[in-house]
C-alpha cells in the first residue's frame, strides 16, 4: 500500500496539539473481535488451506456480491469448530460438506461452523460456503477497505476491491489471517456481458452465459495472501508485452479504461524499467507462472499479487508530487514502482502479523531509492532517502501490537527506509548489500514470515549483530544521538537517547577520511592522526548529531 498523504498532514497537525509521548503512552484498547481476527485461534489452527475457489457474481446495479467460496483444507490438528471470517453486512447462507448442511453460529465478524464427523489427520477435505450481501463501500480506498463502485466517462461501471488491514472477509468468507495461504486459487467472477473482470493470476477461460453475463476464470498457480485477492471490473482496454527477465519471458498485461489507453501506453513504458531494476536488486520477479499485470482502478493503487492496481493519473511522482522534496521523486511513477515492488516484499515475502507490516513497507519505501540508484546513480538514491526524512513523525513505534490485527506507525515507510539505508552504510559494501537483498528473496521466497526472521537473517548475513539497531528503529520512537568531542588528537564519543545496549557502528569522516567507530552508551576515546580534526558524521545514518564541545 502507498502511504496516505492525507493522513500525514492530518496527523502532523494533530501532533502539534498532542505531545508525542502522550500518544506513545496510550495503549489502544483491543476487543475480543480484534483477537479473533488477529490471532491463530484453535479454530483456525487445526486446518491448513490448500485451495480456494472463489466463485462470485458481482452486480453493479445493486452493489451486491454473492454465491460461494469452496475451501479445500488439510487436517493438521484436532478438529473442533471451524472459524470462518465474514464481516457484516455480508452474510453466510450455507455451509455444505459432502452434500450435507453444517450448522453455524455468528459472533460479529466470525462464523463458528460445527463439523459433523471426526476428520483424519493429513487428509484433504472440502467445504462450500455460500454467501451474499452488499459489502462495505470504501470511504477512502485503499486505506479504508471495501468495494469502490465507480463509473467511467461513458457511465459504465468501474468497480474494484481493496482490503489490506480490514481484511478479505469484508467481501468473501475465508480464513482471514495471513499465516495461512492456499497453494493455489481459482477466482471466477460473473459480470454483465459488456464488462471485463481482471483478477489475480492468468485468465483460464471466459464463459458466455445466456443471461447476458460473462464469467471470467482467473487461476493463481502460487500461494496468495488474503488481501492480495481482488476484483477489477470495467469496460477495459487491454494491451501487453513480454519482458525478457532473469527467469525468461514474463508476460506483462495492462488493463485500462478505454479513455486512458493512449496515456497508459506511454506511462506504462516504466513497467519494464521497474522490472529490470528490481530484478537487479531483489532477484527474479516472484510470479512468472502467474504473469505480471497492471490494472487501472478507481483509487490510488495497491499491491494485489500479479494484478497490481493503478490510479496515479498517468503522471510521475505520487499524484504528481515528489515525496522527497528533492526532485528525484518526479523521475518515476510512484505507484508503478512502489506497488509493483511489493511483488517481492509483501506478496512473495509476506508478514504473518500486520504488526510486522514494516517488512512490506520499509523495504518498498527503500526500493524507490534503489530504482533511482539503478538509473541515476548512487547519489540520486541517497538524496531521495534523506529527503523523505522530513515525513518521519517518531510518534509511535514502527511495530504494532501482535495478535490483534494492529498496524504500527506510518513511520514504517520513511523511517523504515532510512533504517535500511543506515544499515547499508554500516555494511559499507554495495555488492554484499545487494546480495543480502537478493538473499532475503531466495531464503523467504513465497513464505509468510515474522519480523524476527528478517532481523536475524540480516544480522547473520551482514555479520553484524543488528539486534539493538532493530530495537531502536522498530520498537522505540527516539532518534539516537551521536555525541562527540575533539580535543587535540583525541576523539571522545558515545550514543545517547537510545535503547539499552545500543551499539550501532557509526561512520564518520575525519578531515575527509572515512573511519568506522564502535560507540556504546559509555564514552570511548580514540586517537586521531591529526590535531583538532574536523569531524563529519556520515549523513546516510539516520541519527542526531551533537558536538558536545560546543563547536
Ligand atoms: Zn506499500
Amino acid at each position: 500500500m502507498a502511504r496516505s498523504s492525507f493522513s500525514l498532514s492530518f496527523l502532523f497537525s494533530a501532533l502539534l496539539i498532542i505531545n508525542a509521548f502522550q500518544v506513545s503512552a496510550q495503549k489502544p484498547v483491543f476487543t475480543r473481535q480484534d483477537t479473533l481476527r488477529g490471532s491463530i485461534t484453535p479454530e483456525r489452527a487445526w486446518w491448513d488451506i490448500t485451495y480456494y475457489h472463489l466463485d462470485i457474481s458481482v452486480n453493479p446495479l445493486d452493489s451486491t456480491i454473492r454465491v460461494s467460496n469452496t475451501i479445500n483444507y488439510r487436517v493438521t490438528g484436532n478438529p473442533t469448530l471451524m472459524q470462518i471470517d465474514l464481516q457484516p453486512p455480508m452474510n453466510l447462507i450455507k455451509a455444505v460438506q459432502n452434500n450435507s448442511d453444517l450448522t453455524f453460529k455468528r459472533e460479529g465478524n466470525v462464523y463458528w461452523i460445527s463439523m459433523k464427523e471426526v476428520k483424519q489427520k493429513d487428509k484433504i477435505y472440502s467445504i462450500v460456503l455460500s454467501f451474499e450481501g452488499k459489502p462495505r463501500v470504501s470511504t477512502r480506498p485503499p486505506w479504508v477497505g471495501g468495494i469502490t463502485w465507480s463509473k467511467d466517462k461513458n457511465g459504465l461501471p468501474f468497480v474494484a476491491s481493496a482490503c489490506q488491514g480490514d481484511g478479505a472477509s469484508l467481501w468473501w468468507p475465508c480464513k482471514d489471517h495471513m499465516y495461512d495461504e492456499p497453494d493455489s486459487m481459482l477466482i471466477s467472477v460473473n459480470v454483465p456481458e459488456n464488462l471485463v473482470d481482471v483478477s489475480n493470476g492468468r485468465l483460464r477461460s471466459v464463459d458466455v452465459l445466456r443471461n447476458k453475463t460473462k464469467t471470467y476464470h482467473w487461476f493463481v498457480a502460487n500461494p496468495i495472501n488474503n488481501y492480495g485477492v481482488n476484483i477489477n471490473i470495467a469496460d477495459y482496454a487491454h494491451f501487453s508485452e513480454v519482458f525478457k527477465g532473469e527467469k525468461g519471458d514474463l508476460d506483462c498485461d495492462y488493463y485500462v479504461l478505454k479513455e486512458n489507453l493512449e496515456k497508459a501506453k506511454e506511462q506504462f513504458k516504466q513497467v519494464p524499467l521497474m522490472l529490470a531494476a528490481f530484478e537487479h536488486w531483489f532477484g527474479p520477479y516472484p510470479f512468472y507462472e502467474d504473469s505480471y499485470k497492471l490494472v487501472e482502478a478507481p483509487y490510488l493503487g495497491m499491491e494485489h499479487q500479479s494484478c497490481v492496481t493503478y490510479g496515479n493519473g498517468f503522471k510521475n511522482g505520487y499524484r504528481g508530487t515528489d515525496l522527497s522534496g528533492t526532485g528525484w521523486g518526479l523521475k518515476f511513477d510512484f505507484i508503478i514502482v512502489h506497488e509493483s515492488g511489493h511483488e517481492w516484499f509483501a506478496n512473495s515475502i509476506t508478514y504473518e502479523d500486520i504488526a510486522d507490516m514494516w517488512i512490506h513497507e520499509s523495504f518498498i519505501n527503500y526500493s524507490e531509492s534503489l530504482y533511482l540508484e539503478y538509473y541515476f546513480g548512487k547519489d540520486a538514491g541517497s538524496e531521495y532517502v534523506l529527503g523523505t526524512r522530513s515525513n518521519i513523525r517518531n510518534d509511535r513505534p514502527v511495530t504494532g501490537f501482535y495478535n490483534v490485527n494492529n498496524e504500527g506507525s506510518g513511520d514504517m515507510y520513511y523511517k523504515g527506509g532510512n533504517m535500511l539505508h543506515t544499515i547499508r552504510q554500516i555494511v559499507n559494501d554495495d555488492e554484499k548489500w545487494r546480495n543480502i537483498l537478493r538473499g532475503l528473496n531466495s531464503e523467504f521466497y513465497h513464505k509468510v514470515v515474522k519480523g524476527s526472521q528478517i532481523e536475524n537473517f540480516m544480522s547473520l548475513k551482514t555479520g553484524i549483530n543488528l539486534k539493538t539497531v532493530f530495537d531502536q528503529y522498530l520498537r522505540d520512537i527516539r532518534i539516537p544521538v551521536f555525541e562527540y568531542n575533539v580535543k587535540g588528537n583525541k576523539l571522545t564519543f558515545r550514543w545517547n537517547n537510545c535503547v539499552a545496549g545500543f551499539n550501532m557502528p557509526m561512520k564518520i569522516f575525519v578531515s575527509g577520511k572515512e573511519k568506522l567507530l564502535y560507540p556504546s552508551e559509555r564514552f570511548s576515546t580514540v586517537q586521531l592522526d591529526v590535531e583538532n580534526a574536523t569531524i563529519m558524521p556520515d549523513k546516510g545514518f539516520y541519527v542526531a548529531i551533537l558536538n558536545i564541545s560546543g563547536n
